[in-house]
């Protein structure tokens, strides 16, 4: 018995009559916005006067209007700015403008179960978090189909906060592929933990060691890069299709067995401990709190190490060997990101994807 919801679950007329306000038209937005308009959902979108979606956006036949106004004149408010720049967009346009009854919406858990965003208790708070970057929401909705979503309600005011959240997902499409019921508590923590000790903390550690290991032994760096780096991407589309199993089944069984007797030596007992606090100081706020503090501060933490790790040697090595090799489609950060010369969501729109 699956524990997801599709289509077929869900009463779409729950959100009959009511208008959305999308606020912010970025990777997330600019796909809820066009999705629900399609579903048959009045929407309007909510941007700073100066923004450059803004033609986008009315290009793509939406109303735009600014955040506050938007939010003023919406039964449902998703919240779809950087999760760094909410609370303030929350407390000087949303908050002011909401009425009682009001569904808020986000994508991601991060605010309101740390407590950045604490809405008043008239206002139903719930989640759809879709589990894939807003270009694919949009295009699987174009062809039929959609990205599975988390959906979580934090705050029933109006007993409607359910059936409104899932009318949502039914929406952008999510509920074709199947949405699954979660709390902002989960959704916020396993996020945090995936991004991380696996998908990014974790797998950028694990591949700059493997390549330093091997040029500080004397190895050719491109070499290096090619078994370390390159080569992931066969290996992750293996597991993507078919699990540890299937990769294990196509590879040669000396990788196969080296696989089995050293992985354990790398992920050993010590690893094991240091994730499992990394999970606890995600569970106790104390992440959240640092992330917070730092943000208030102008990041200055967080830009030092985006530049330092701009400097890695395999960066550079990397860099090189992927300009010979179109067929890879090498893509490569704006000049002057990693010096704090641009901003992330200007850069890369739509690019965001954990
Ligand atoms: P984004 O960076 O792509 O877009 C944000 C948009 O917000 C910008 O394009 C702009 O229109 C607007 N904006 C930026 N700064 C602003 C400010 N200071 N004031 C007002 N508007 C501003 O963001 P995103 O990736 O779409 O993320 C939105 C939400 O969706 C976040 O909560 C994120 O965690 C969540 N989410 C993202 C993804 C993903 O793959 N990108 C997946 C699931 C959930
Ligand atoms: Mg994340």
């Amino acid at each position: 018995m699956t524990k997801l919801i599709y289509d077929a679950g869900i009463d779409a007329s729950a959100l009959e009559g009511q208008t959305v306000a999308v606020i912010g038209y970025g990777s997330q937005g600019e796909a809820h916005a066009r999705n629900l308009a399609d579903s048959g959902v009045r929407v309007v979108v909510g941007l700073r006067p100066d923004s450059s979606s803004a033609d986008r956006a009315r290009e793509a036949g939406l109303e735009v209007t600014d955040a506050g106004s938007a939010t003023a004149r919406a039964n449902v408010v998703m919240v779809l700015v950087p999760d760094t720049a909410a609370p303030s967009v929350y407390h000087d346009e949303i908050e002011p403008n909401l009425t009682d009854g009001t569904l808020l919406m986000f994508a991601h858990g991060f605010n309101i179960h740390f407590g950045e965003i604490d809405p008043p208790g008239g206002i139903d708070v719930g989640m759809v978090a879709p589990k894939g970057p807003g270009h694919l929401v949009r295009r699987l909705y174009e062809g039929g189909g959609g990205v599975p979503a988390l959906f979580a309600v934090h705050r029933d005011a109006t007993g409607t906060a359910r059936a409104r959240t899932l009318a949502y997902a039914h929406g952008i499409g999510a509920s074709r592929a199947g949405v699954l019921e979660t709390t902002f508590a989960e959704e916020t923590e396993t996020d945090l933990f995936g991004e991380q000790a696996v998908l990014c903390g974790g797998v950028t550690s694990l591949v700059n060691a493997g390549f330093e290991t091997l040029v500080d032994a004397g190895y050719q760096p491109e070499l290096a890069y090619f078994e370390t780096m390159h080569e992931l991407k066969l290996i992750v589309d293996l597991m993507y299709q078919g699990g540890l199993q299937y990769m294990r089944y196509s590879i040669s069984d000396t990788a196969e067995y080296g696989d089995y007797v050293s992985g354990p030596r790398i992920i050993d007992e010590r690893i094991r401990a240091e994730m499992k606090q990394i999970l606890a100081e995600i569970q106790d706020g104390t992440f959240a709190k640092r992330w917070i503090e730092e943000g208030r501060k102008g990041a200055p933490e967080f830009r030092r190490l985006r530049a330092e790790n701009a400097n890695a040697r395999i960066e550079s090595v990397g860099a090189e060997l992927r300009s010979h090799m179109d067929f890879i489609g090498p893509k490569q950060a704006p000049e002057g990101w990693a010096d704090g010369g641009r901003e992330k969501a200007e850069s890369i729109p739509g690019e965001g994807v954990v």
